[in-house]
């Protein structure tokens, strides 16, 4: 059994890569990875020597279909999980085009290769599968109450989550029109090792270990529905494993917070590990709020935990407290992710602190 797995040197997909083949110990998997300023081999240096010979990492672009045709010749795909995207929110705001290019038409990329292998013009070859890792911003944004569901419509507002929309649309279109066997999975706010230092929960860390400003959009109190990644690394296998053809499942474990409430817990906990008093609230920034910024998600679980039995196993007390650690234990990672191209950015959008 050969996994492609696009995106393997990311956040999340470094994880998942860690958790498959740790735990199948007879199955392979042809990493793809185009290594954006968010893509980082590094994260995947601990994989033991024995699972470094189940693994073989490719360097390039999801878009480039010679390369992905390459890939299901020479390795005979038995299914893929597409991680790879452009992630980053505020990233798309002042970049649409490159979200558009990866997210959509990369996904439409790998989608057509595989068709091309597995797809006779009549029937597909059994045991194969498509899994399209997308996200619960694609629903757009909650009210005070109420939860996402499958059934929600979708109503992206940032070109972030317009592009994984997108996205989704065509592989529920590749379902429909041709019966390819596909997934979507639809998760919450992630965190946990390997997160590129851009995203809140990091960014606070790092911002506070180094005494910085913590800059918080607007007053704070967006919500957003956190979940370990090694959970939704689970839940990822099990659809993958289990889930029903054509199917969507919402992935999140009703762990709601306010951004506000994120950041003083991580202030909190630091203080207590570091004992330095000058990490503190008074280094809390309030800063312009994003456009369009989505106000509240939050995920309806209950479909994954009836048909496939999921339930998230790592509580947040639990899970930003192994988070923290790991960055206080791998500092010297963040320093090497953090490149010139990321403080660029990270100066031009939220000024130098
Ligand atoms: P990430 O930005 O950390 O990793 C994305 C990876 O994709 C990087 O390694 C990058 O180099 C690679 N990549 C980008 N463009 C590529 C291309 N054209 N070809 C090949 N590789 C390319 O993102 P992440 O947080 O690990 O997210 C992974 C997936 O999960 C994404 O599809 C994202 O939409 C989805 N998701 C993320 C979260 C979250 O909280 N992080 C939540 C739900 C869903």
């Amino acid at each position: 059994m050969t996994l492609l797995i696009t995106g393997c040197a990311g956040f999340i997909g470094s994880n998942f890569v860690y958790y498959y083949l740790g735990k199948y110990k007879g199955r392979k998997i042809i990493g793809l990875d185009k290594l954006t300023y968010a893509g980082n081999l590094e994260n995947l240096e601990n994989l033991t020597k024995e699972q470094k010979k189940r693994f073989k990492f490719i360097k390039g672009d999801i878009c480039n279909r010679e390369l992905v045709e390459y890939i299901f010749e020479e390795y005979d795909i038995d299914g893929v999980i597409n991680f790879a995207a452009e992630s980053h929110v505020d990233r798309s705001i002042y970049e649409p085009q490159v979200f558009l290019k990866t997210n959509v038409l990369g996904t439409q990329t790998l989608l057509d290769v595989a068709k091309k292998y597995w797809y006779d013009g009549k029937s597909w070859k059994s045991g194969k599968k498509f899994l399209q890792i997308s996200t619960d911003e694609v629903y757009g944004s909650l009210g005070p109450t109420g939860y996402f569901t499958e059934k929600t419509p979708l109503d992206p507002h940032s070109p972030y989550s317009a592009s994984k929309a997108s996205a989704d649309l065509i592989v529920k279109a590749y379902h429909d029109t041709y019966k390819m066997p596909i997934n979507i999975t639809r998760c919450s706010n992630n965190y946990g090792p390997y997160q590129f230092p851009e995203k809140l929960i990091p960014l606070m860390i790092w911002n506070a270990l180094n005494h910085k400003e913590l800059p918080i959009y607007g007053d704070g109190r967006q919500i957003r529905d956190w979940l370990y990644v090694e959970d939704h690394c689970r839940a990822i296998d099990i659809v993958y494993e289990k889930g029903k053809i054509g199917e969507v499942y919402n992935i999140g474990g009703h762990n709601e917070k306010e951004n506000i409430e994120i950041v003083k817990k991580i202030i909190e906990i630091l203080r207590e590990k570091t004992k330095d008093e000058k990490i503190s609230e008074s280094l809390i920034k309030h800063v312009k709020d994003r456009p369009g910024h989505d106000r509240r998600y939050g995920i309806d679980p209950s479909k994954i935990k009836k048909e496939l039995g999921w339930e998230p196993e790592i509580m947040f007390e639990e899970g930003i407290e192994k988070t923290i650690e790991w960055y206080l234990n791998n500092l010297e990672w963040v320093k090497r992710v953090i490149s010139g191209e990321y403080m660029e950015f990270y100066e031009k959008h939220y000024g130098k602190s």
